[in-house]
């Protein structure tokens, strides 16, 4: 495309007149040098910075669209419903659509809430879970990200001990550290709140043992509190169910919803079992636009759509496919990945990597050769990676490899 902007002009005008430039996970500053920070178009897998130059992108929006950017059906559907109305004085049928298709669709799942951020949902569920059963403490992962509230933020400026106060942390897949929070929190435990899978920044990610996850279910049926289940990141990418369906076998009483859900549309949700649809209708939780009707109908057809193609099952074929290539081609030039996690939602590290110097040196190559890969933080694949995109970004690779051993990185 046409360069409609200078990188770095751009990013100087936005220093002056927005904080830091860019805030929060999008902002680029921990990265190499020359990662692209603005952009203005996006197509299926593909991205193009204000330069103009095109990427095939493995960030899919850090996760919020699943079938590719810009897709056909699900654009069309939020265009229909925008003739009619968005924001409006009540919400519109689509809303009770929506609800019926995720009772239908999670089996945990007896009614829905929705809201517009990821943090929204989080929190709601943690309110949800105090007001049921009358509790204070919740027990959360070490580092592990349910958002950017006051009780969750990863950043402490702005944040008083006392928005923590009942807060309790367990080693994410420890059963001996999940133990001494309960003990902990006495007869005061209101919920639990565990990630889908450990998939925090700069590690390796982790899938959920069956161990870990039923002993957390245990707990939380025999004491009543409420079992929190975050699938921000991973809700419908391994799935058709929650992620602990696939991974444990164990359903959660309350689940978050938000990225992919929409194929990028703004909406995020709370699932909930019986047990706890009257605390969900005694709290109070709204916003702005969180009844508005398009991303309803976005949501609808998205969902409608990943059941259609079974897309856990194909981002999983073409994650692997990316995963055997990338660790053959990585052995080839002398180099040891670390590819954790869900092939869907890939995490890359290099083996023996302390300062991230060959995982920041590849990265830059692989943008150079027009792919967007991550350094520390997962990827995500959509249904636009497809088998000849995967061979695209492996010829890519090839090269970034060849670069890196020349460089003697
Ligand atoms: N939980 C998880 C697991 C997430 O990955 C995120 C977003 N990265 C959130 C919660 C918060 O979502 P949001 O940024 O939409 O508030």
């Amino acid at each position: 495309l046409n360069p409609i902007y200078n990188s770095e002009e751009l990013l100087a005008r936005a220093k002056k007149v927005i904080p830091n430039g860019v805030y929060g996970h999008q902002n680029v500053a921990m990265m190499n040098p020359g990662v692209p920070q603005f952009f203005q178009k996006a197509e299926g897998c593909r991205l193009w910075d204000v330069t103009g130059k095109e990427y095939i992108d493995y960030l899919c929006g850090y996760g919020t669209n699943m079938l590719g950017y810009n897709y056909p059906l699900v654009e069309e559907a939020v265009n229909q419903q925008r003739k009619d109305c968005d924001c409006m004085t009540g919400p519109s049928p689509k809303m009770v659509e929506l609800a019926e298709l995720l009772v239908n669709t999670v089996t945990h799942c007896d009614w829905a809430f929705f809201a517009k951020n990821g943090t929204d949902a989080t929190t709601i569920c943690v309110t949800t879970a105090r007001a049921a059963t009358r509790k204070k403490k919740v027990l959360a992962a070490k580092v592990a990200y349910h958002g950017a509230d006051p009780w969750c933020t990863p950043i402490p400026a702005g944040v008083t001990p006392e928005d923590r106060a009942h807060m309790i942390y367990y080693k994410y897949n420890d059963i001996a550290s999940f133990d001494k929070a309960v003990e902990q929190a006495g007869d005061d435990l209101a919920g639990v709140i565990v990630s889908a899978f450990k998939h925090d920044v700069f590690m390796d990610q982790e899938i959920p043992t069956r161990e870990f996850a039923q002993h957390v279910r245990k707990v939380c049926d025999d004491t009543g509190a409420a079992m929190i289940l975050d699938e921000v990141r991973a809700g419908f990418r391994v799935s058709l169910d929650v992620s602990w369906a696939k991974f444990v076998g164990v359903q959660p009483d309350l689940s978050a919803w938000c990225k992919a859900i929409a194929n990028g549309h703004p909406i995020s949700f709370v699932l909930g079992c019986e047990k706890f649809k009257t605390a969900a209708s005694q709290i109070y939780s709204t916003g702005s636009y969180w009844f508005a009707a398009s991303p309803m109908a976005a949501a609808i057809t998205t969902i409608k759509e990943i059941q259609r193609l079974n897309l856990p099952v194909m981002l999983e074929k073409n994650g692997m496919m990316l995963r055997q290539g990338l660790d053959e081609l990585a052995g080839k030039y002398g180099y040891e990945l670390k590819q954790t996690g869900p092939a869907a939602i890939p995490m890359l590290l290099f083996n023996k990597d302390a300062i991230r110097k060959k995982g920041n040196f590849f990265c830059t190559e692989m943008l150079k050769n027009g792919v967007y890969f991550h350094p520390w933080h997962n990827m995500f694949l959509s249904a636009a990676h497809t088998e000849d995109v995967i061979v695209q970004t492996l010829q890519a690779a090839d090269e970034s490899f060849a670069a890196m051993q020349k460089a003697g990185v």
